[in-house]
């Protein structure tokens, strides 16, 4: 156990440089950093400007990715190879996002419903973390520019409602860019320190972090005492945001030109148009009390009283999300008491006002609401940084504990930088079907194949009764007491057959050895999970051909001959390729067997419904 002062994780190696904050945005990310001056400021490198865009733009040809600014040109004309909107995969299986998968203009491999979504452009495979990673590379290569130093070492911020998946996604994709994750951060709990709320430990503070942007609502509520920021309720809307402001502004001006859907339709890319001088109108109407345009005849001006009548069940809509957490918390709105503006929308004065009328007293919103949990971010590496020397202090692990999973990758579950006390677990299940006894191994460490990690315990849990593998749900617990004592439980649900051992962690291992450990975590971070993802990819396949085997087993008589041999054939290609083959050869392999035998997996659905409907009447 070590106190948060982060000489133990970089040591004397990195004083100098600068650790900075990163908002990774669904719309939009920055980065942020603390001046000479010691103030928070964002970075705006050689005047491109503060805001990135979240997009990026892959080139079929010659594979180059670009992204911001530049990419989001490319959403209209090639919106195939353009990604946005990113954050709402990570860390996200199938099933997660299924039911709005149409809101995304690229393919969403749909091959597994449980495992993480990966994106298809052309014949190769993105993960949402490789992605992400590219957006972080871009704010690393111009902070790095703009501020002339290296920047290895960084703080994320993401939404307070993230789980663990989403959590290790963010991770990773820093990893991936070549970032030391310090600290992954609430958005709220950032927005706040950018306020100076919570860098007082004494002060205890009820607050609100109204954060609306271009397409996603979040309302927070936090409770801040000796200097821990604790996430009393959220509630939100991911599909609510100014966005939503400018097609009320669009269909407004639509109806009132009287054309048909038929006319609209020969005015080429005109929606494009109106979409643009909607949302210059809905900012001109947030300083001013009218908007006059024409685009092609089209009377395209509005005041803002008639804007506003347009927006109210929006920001009703946001209201009620703020009474739920209230509701959720325990609290009325006179328990708040501050409330922080956060993203874009809400300078919009009907948004303000709304929300400042439904707490009953003023917002903060003197700082820039696109930036303030960039800022918060800088403000919190700062901290980490040990440059804050007023602010308490919490216990921490100093490296990440978890548990071996398939193909020896590691699965944390208490990561790195967590404050002590803690517990933490997750869900397992059997990988074969029968399977009565599950090796658990324990290791402490940041690389993501176990090889290169601490193995601190391993144990047996016996006594599983023998189901087809993934019915057993075995939860893995971790609880890490206030001495530094891990004890690690696992118990099977269905059954209740337990088992659990005791560690302590650090026994051991001294500063510099934990600081060795932290600083080859860095340096073999890509390879790390370059590697991580092509054993996923094999973990996967091997899963399949599992699958694919018992399938042509069980159901021989529903196929063809034909379909047989060519089940047979595509099983037989995937399974030569799993040991040497890349990430993208393995998935493409997985993906034309899944394509290909999924129709008999209808078929034998249907067969089976028929026989059961035999016999039987309907009343
Ligand atoms: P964010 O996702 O936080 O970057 O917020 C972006 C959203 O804020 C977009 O819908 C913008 O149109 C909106 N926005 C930016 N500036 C203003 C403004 N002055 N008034 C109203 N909405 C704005």
């Amino acid at each position: 156990m070590a106190k948060i002062s982060i000489n133990l994780a970089t040591g004397s190696l990195q004083k100098e440089d600068i650790i900075v904050g990163i908002d990774l945005g669904t719309t939009n990310s920055l980065v942020a950093f603390i001046n000479p001056e010691n103030h928070p400021q964002v970075i705006n490198d050689a005047g491109k400007g503060v805001l990135v865009p979240s997009i990026i733009h892959l080139n079929p040809q010659n594979g180059e990715s670009i992204v911001g600014n530049d990419a989001k040109a490319h959403l209209i004309e090639d919106p195939e190879h353009t990604i946005f909107s990113v954050k709402r995969l990570l860390g996200r299986s199938y099933k997660d996002i299924e039911h709005y998968q149409n809101f995304f203009s690229y393919k969403i491999v749909d091959d597994d419903n449980e495992t993480l979504v990966k994106v298809k452009i052309e014949d190769k495979y993105y993960s949402p973390i490789e992605l992400s990673a590219m957006i972080l590379k871009e704010l690393k290569a111009r902070a790095e520019h703009a501020l002339k130093t290296p920047v290895n070492r960084a703080v994320i911020t993401v939404p307070a409602y993230f789980n663990d998946s989403q959590r290790q996604a963010t991770r990773d994709a820093g990893k991936l860019a070549g970032l030391d994750v310090l600290r992954i951060v609430n958005e709220p709990t950032s927005a706040s320190l950018a306020y100076g709320i919570g860098l007082n430990p004494e002060e205890e503070r009820t607050i609100a972090v109204y954060d609306l942007g271009g397409g996603t609502f979040d309302i927070s509520i936090l409770k801040i005492q000796n200097g821990i920021f604790e996430v009393l309720a959220t509630n939100g809307d991911t599909f609510l945001g100014g966005d939503d402001f400018d097609r009320a502004i669009i269909e407004f001006w639509i109806k009132r030109s009287g054309l048909t859907a038929e006319e609209l339709k020969q005015y080429k890319e005109i929606r494009q148009v109106l979409r643009l001088k909607a949302e210059e109108a809905k900012k001109h109407l947030s300083f001013n009390e009218q908007y006059n345009n024409d685009v092609q005849g089209i009377d395209c001006s509005i005041d803002k009283s008639t804007f506003e009548e347009l927006i109210k069940p929006k920001v009703d809509q946001t209201l009620s999300c703020c009474k739920n957490a209230l509701a959720d918390a325990g609290l009325k709105p006179e328990n708040i008491d501050s409330i922080i503006m956060v993203g874009g929308s809400t300078r919009t004065p009907l948004v303000k006002n709304s929300v400042s009328t439904f707490f009953g007293k003023s917002v903060n919103d003197s700082l820039n609401p696109d930036e303030v949990v960039a800022l918060g971010a800088a403000i919190q590496a700062d901290i980490l940084a040990g440059n804050r020397k007023d602010i308490l202090l919490l216990d921490v692990t100093p490296l990440s504990l978890g548990v071996e999973t398939m193909g020896g990758l590691m699965d944390v579950i208490i990561p790195r930088n967590s404050k002590v006390p803690t517990k933490a677990g997750r869900q397992y299940t059997t990988a074969v079907d029968g399977q009565v006894n599950m090796k658990i191994s324990v290791y402490q460490g940041e690389r993501d194949l176990v090889k290169d990690n601490r193995k601190l315990a391993e144990f047996d849990l016996k006594g599983i009764p023998a189901m087809p593998a993934g019915l057993p749900k075995v939860d893995i617990n971790f609880l890490l007491n206030a001495d530094g004592i891990l004890t690690v439980q696992a118990v099977e649900l269905r059954s209740g057959v337990k088992q659990q051992v005791e560690v302590k962690p650090t026994y051991g291992l001294t500063d510099a050895e934990v600081e060795q450990m932290l600083l080859d975590s860095v340096s073999h971070a890509k390879d790390d999970v370059a590697q991580r993802m092509v054993i996923e990819a094999r973990t996967e396949g091997e899963q399949m051909l599992y699958t694919a085997e018992r399938f042509i087993k069980n159901n021989a008589q529903f196929l063809s001959e034909e379909e047989q041999i060519h089940t047979i054939k595509l099983m037989e290609e995937l399974k030569s390729i799993l040991p040497e083959g890349s990430k993208d050869e393995i998935l493409s392999k997985i993906d034309a067997l899944n394509e290909y035998t999924r129709p008999f997996a209808e078929r034998v659905m249907d067969v089976a419904i028929s026989k059961a409907m035999k016999g039987k009447s309907i009343e």
